[in-house]
């Protein structure tokens, strides 16, 4: 199928696109790389009047890194980071969770920005910057406004963005010294969104054992900070522990908020087990950060 008819509009900077998108009201779509909502528009799923194209502004495609982070244009492709065509502050986080998504050609068009305000739990993006602890620029007619990723996040297709609002940055502080990272993604096949995607980080602390941030995406309909699983992992390696020790913790913390139960779900737990399992022997074979 073919897409409605729509106006296409090519914005310079983006104070003309949030002033395009302020002054087209509700029948306006932003469009970036196309990968989400092209396919999207061909099904005649949405039927947008105009759309703003935010994929050429110099503005969304810049990076500026500081000693704290990077600010990564929201218009920067999975490709430049998968190689890492901008600067990586995440000690090569960010370039692997790149690589992971979909086909080249996806990866060649496909945007962060993009990837975030579609928000769809099982892609790279929501759950890698949630666990990174980025937050995202939105600029509309009134201006810029921060917001962390996981409080942008609000559901399954669903952001804390106003309508005419675009992102035109995320920010990404940069990872700590001493900290190692795991991720793992199960997918049926190479290029499709995971099943289960899990990323944990080890930082090491003086006479405990390393602490974990552990966050699980397509589990839910926003990615998930694990934190009894955090704590059952405490002082035990990987090697010590086996998929089925972090089943009923997992349970736990991905059941606070589930809404509905599927004869399936013994099954779903098992396969986030394994992938929180093989993230974390990842990142206690990963180098630490310098
Ligand atoms: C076959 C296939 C396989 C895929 N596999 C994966 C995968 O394994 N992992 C994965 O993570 N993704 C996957 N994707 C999705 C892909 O990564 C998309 O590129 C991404 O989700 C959307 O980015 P985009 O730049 O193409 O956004 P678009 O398709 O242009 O837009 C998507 C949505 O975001 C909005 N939007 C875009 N940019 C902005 C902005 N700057 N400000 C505000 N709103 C904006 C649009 O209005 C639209 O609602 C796959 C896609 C396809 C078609």
């Amino acid at each position: 199928m073919k897409p409605a008819p729509f106006e296409y509009h090519r914005p310079g900077t983006s104070a003309e696109a949030a002033d395009l998108l302020h002054r087209l009201g509700d029948d306006v779509k932003v469009i970036a790389g196309g990968q989400s909502l092209l396919p999207i528009m061909n099904m005649r799923l949405a039927e947008p009047a105009h759309l703003v194209d935010v994929s050429a502004l110099p503005e969304l495609r810049r990076t500026v890194t500081t000693a704290e982070g990077a600010t990564y244009g929201a218009a920067t492709t999975h490709m430049m980071f998968e190689h890492e065509l901008v600067p990586d502050v995440t000690n090569g986080l960010l370039s692997h969770a790149a690589a992971g998504i979909g086909y080249r050609t996806i990866r060649n068009r496909g945007t962060v920005g993009g990837s975030l305000a579609h928000s769809d739990s099982s892609a790279e993006w929501p759950t890698v910057m949630s666990a990174l602890g980025a937050t995202v620029h939105a600029v509309s007619v009134r201006g810029e406004r921060r917001i962390p990723v996981p409080e942008f996040l609000l559901g399954f297709f669903s952001t804390a963005l106003d309508a005419d609002e675009l992102i035109s940055a995320v920010t990404v502080p940069r990872i700590a010294a001493g900290t190692r990272w795991g991720m793992y993604k199960m997918a049926r096949k190479p290029g499709e969104f995971a099943e289960s995607l899990a990323v944990v980080q080890l930082r090491d602390t003086e006479g405990d054992g390393p602490a974990a941030a552990v966050w699980l995406g397509a589990a839910r309909d926003v990615p998930v900070r694990l934190e009894r699983v955090e704590e059952a992992i405490a002082n035990a390696p990987a090697s010590g522990l086996s998929p089925a020790d972090l089943t009923d913790p997992l349970a736990a913390d991905i059941a606070a908020d589930t809404t509905t139960a599927s004869p399936h779900a013994g099954h779903a737990l098992q396969l986030h087990a394994v992938t929180v399992h093989r993230a974390l022997a990842a990142a206690e074979r990963a180098p630490h950060a310098a």
